[in-house]
């Protein structure tokens, strides 16, 4: 097998200067300027309002901060797997699950709950992989986006925080008749030989 040895062109001393990437990014400024200065709309759209006076219309679909919801009953979903937390490339998400004593769920059809759960919002990049990781559908990214605190502990939302952001999910009703549905499942006869 040859190897083959690629030279590295050098930069000249005006490229290394930085002057080429420079004046480029200066003249886009100056353009925006000129533009905004004539009245013309400008790089930021304004139609979107002046925040923070007028707050931002949140397209649809967007993704904002994670919050835990609760079923159409106003039960809590999360049953404490840990797939969240295990996904979360920032580990952001920090469960407490019940233990051996346990606390048991609030609803029918779920074993356990979480003790607590915590999700930094300072290491949270919105990126969603919680949602799309969680079974029980109880973990949903919302349109949140403006999250303030005066500590880092402020941004450490807990269980409760989370279930009072998440608010109640009542189109989401995966278990409600999961019961029902298992109990009128077909039975296949055992063949014995
Ligand atoms: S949105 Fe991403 S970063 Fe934030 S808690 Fe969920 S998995 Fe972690
Ligand atoms: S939010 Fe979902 S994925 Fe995370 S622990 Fe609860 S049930 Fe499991």
């Amino acid at each position: 097998m040859s190897t083959k040895v690629v030279d590295r062109t050098p930069l000249t001393f005006y490229e290394r200067s930085y002057l080429p990437a420079i004046l480029s990014g200066l003249k886009v400024t100056a353009r925006h300027f000129l533009r905004s200065a004539k009245g013309h709309n400008t790089a930021t759209d304004l139609s979107q309002g002046y925040y923070p006076e007028v707050p931002w219309t949140v397209a649809e679909g967007y993704r904002g901060a994670p919050y835990l919801v609760r079923d159409q009953e106003g039960h809590t979903k999360c049953v404490s797997c840990q797939l969240c937390e295990f996904i979360c490339p920032p580990k952001a998400i920090k469960i407490t699950p019940p233990g051996p004593e346990g606390i048991p769920s609030d609803r029918a059809n779920a074993e356990k709950m979480p003790r607590e759960f915590e999700i930094n919002m300072l290491r949270c990049i919105f990126c969603g992989m919680c949602q799309e990781v969680c079974p029980e559908e109880a973990i949903f990214l919302q349109k949140d986006y403006s999250l303030t605190g005066t500590s880092r502990e402020e941004m450490i939302y807990n269980k409760e925080k989370l279930l009072s952001l998440g608010g109640t999910h009542a189109g989401i009703q995966k278990w409600k008749h999961k019961l029902e549905s298992a109990q009128h499942q077909e039975v296949f006869p055992v063949k014995t030989h």
